[in-house]
Formats: structure tokens, C-alpha cells, sequence
């Protein structure tokens, strides 16, 4: 059975709130992938909190992808109710970068926190490796550089046939030459039935914001149509930008598509099947 995709915050850079921007919704970057007997999430930003609370009468095993340990990928991690209850267990991944792991778990520390990690009652486990994390589960793994300061990593995770692609905070055609190309980053995505990919621009934010980090519509739906994908989510919205713009450009780019692809808006609480 293909697996039930859940997009708990899908805004950039950091919460937002306000009657203009509650359709798509405010937190940042979480999003569910239901297995039948495991839960993988990918990032901690505060919609982690949404899963959290849905996954509490839950007790499959949960496996955190992270992508990078800015701010909002990793500041709802404190209030993610499993790891409050005994004998849950956590499998944190950050390939080749355990010290991601350490930025995220010691915000539990009682400074910046009220509790300290002592407190914490899962059982977590750490890992720089995908491949062993997600040994058994029947997903298979592989990742990609993205172009972003700092670092960060996307994720192509494969169930059987169905295939998703997660590239957040990613610069598609950064000013200079990051670590990944974008033929690089078509290879990556080939074939993916649902990709999602950070689309926090759109041109006329360049060359002001060229450099930070984040693709524009534009450029994302050209590497969509390119690696032949099916469906591509707009994800990571710029804080700034209402449920009426982003309705506007969608439809626009919709209109304007050369391949079969369906793009679809991601927002918090929307769910899909793969
Ligand atoms: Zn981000």
C-alpha cells in the first residue's frame, strides 16, 4: 500500500501567523510519511508539534530524517510529545553529520528549555548512517548536497515502486557553484512520484536573496519537469508570502506547465496518498 503523506508545517525561515497566511498555515518544516509499521518524519520545525500530538496514542517506531539544523527545521523538536513517554522509540538520522543530532536534541537542556535531556523518557537513537537507520523497514535511501550556507542534505526515499524526493532549503542555480549541479539534482529527482521542494521565491526576489539558499517556483518546476516527476509540492513558503499570492502564482504555474504534472501548494495538515 503506497504510504499517507502528512505535511504538518510547510512555512520558511520561521512561524507565521495571521488571518492571510491560515489556509496554507504557519509552522515550519515537518512532514509524515505513514508506514505500516514504522513513522518517518522529516524535520523538526515547530509543525513536529502537530505530529507529535497525533502520533501520541501511537507506538510504531519513528524515524527523523533531518535536513539541516537551521532554526526552522529543528525548534519544535522540544515540544514533540513522544519524547515524553516511556518506551517509545526514536531513531534520529543526520547523514554524516552527527553533530546536527546534538544541535537539535540539546535544545532540551533546561536553559533554553525548561526540562534538561534527563527528562526525556524515549528511547533515541542516534545516526550518521541512512542506510542502517532504515534497515528493515523495506524503505530504501539515498541522499544529495544541497546548495544552502551551512549545509544540508535531501532525502530520495523509495517504498517498492513509489518514490519521494524531499529537497528543502535548496538553491537550484546558486550565484556560485555549490556542491550539487542542477543536472545533478535531476538525476536525484527522476522519476519521483511526489517531490517536495523548496520554492520560497519567485524571480523578482533576485538577485536581492541570490545566495541565501532557496529555489524560485520557476526553477523548480523546470527540475520537475525535466526529471519526468508526477506530482511536485511547493514547500518552505517565504514568511511574507499570503494564501492569496501563493493561490495566484500555483494557478498561474499550472496553466503555464509543458509536461503532465500535477503541482499542488503544500500546507500544514494536508494529506496525500504517495
Ligand atoms: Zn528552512
Amino acid at each position: 500500500m503506497a504510504p499517507e503523506v502528512t505535511f504538518w508545517g510547510t512555512r520558511g525561515s520561521i512561524p507565521t501567523s495571521g488571518p492571510e497566511y491560515a489556509e496554507t498555515g504557519g509552522n515550519t518544516a515537518c512532514v509524515q510519511i505513514s508506514l505500516p509499521d514504522h513513522v518517518i518524519l522529516l524535520d523538526a520545525g515547530t509543525g513536529i508539534r502537530l505530529a507529535g500530538e497525533a502520533l501520541a496514542h501511537d507506538r510504531r517506531p519513528i524515524i527523523l530524517l533531518l535536513s539541516h539544523p537551521h532554526w526552522d527545521h529543528i525548534q519544535g523538536f522540544p515540544f514533540f510529545t513522544p519524547l515524553y513517554q516511556a518506551g517509545r522509540d526514536l531513531t534520529i538520522v543526520a547523514p554524516d553529520h552527527p553533530e546536527w543530532i546534538d544541535m537539535l536534541v540539546g535544545q532540551v537542556d533546561g536553559v533554553r528549555f525548561p526540562v534538561a535531556a534527563d527528562f526525556l523518557q524515549c528511547d533515541i537513537h542516534p545516526s550518521a548512517d541512512l542506510a542502517e537507520a532504515l534497515r528493515g523497514t523495506g524503505v530504501g535511501g539515498t541522499t544529495i548536497a544541497t546548495n544552502h550556507p551551512g549545509d544540508g542534505i535531501g532525502y530520495r526515499l523509495e517504498f517498492g515502486d513509489d518514490v519521494l524526493v524531499y529537497l528543502t532549503d535548496n538553491e537550484l542555480v546558486p550565484p556560485e557553484a555549490g556542491p550539487t549541479r542542477f543536472e545533478e539534482f535531476g538525476a536525484f529527482v527522476q522519476g519521483a512520484h511526489l517531490l517536495i521542494h523548496d520554492a520560497q521565491y519567485i524571480v523578482d526576489d533576485l538577485p536581492d536573496k541570490a545566495g541565501w539558499g532557496h529555489s524560485t517556483i520557476r526553477q523548480v518546476v523546470r527540475l520537475a519537469e525535466t526529471a519526468g516527476v508526477s506530482r511536485l509540492a511547493l514547500f518552505h513558503h517565504d514568511p511574507a508570502t499570503t494564501d492569496a499570492v501563493l493561490a495566484e502564482r500555483a494557478a498561474s504555474w499550472q496553466s503555464r506547465l509543458q509536461e503532465e504534472m500535477e503541482l499542488l501548494v503544500a500546507r500544514d495538515g494536508l494529506s496525500i496518498t504517495l
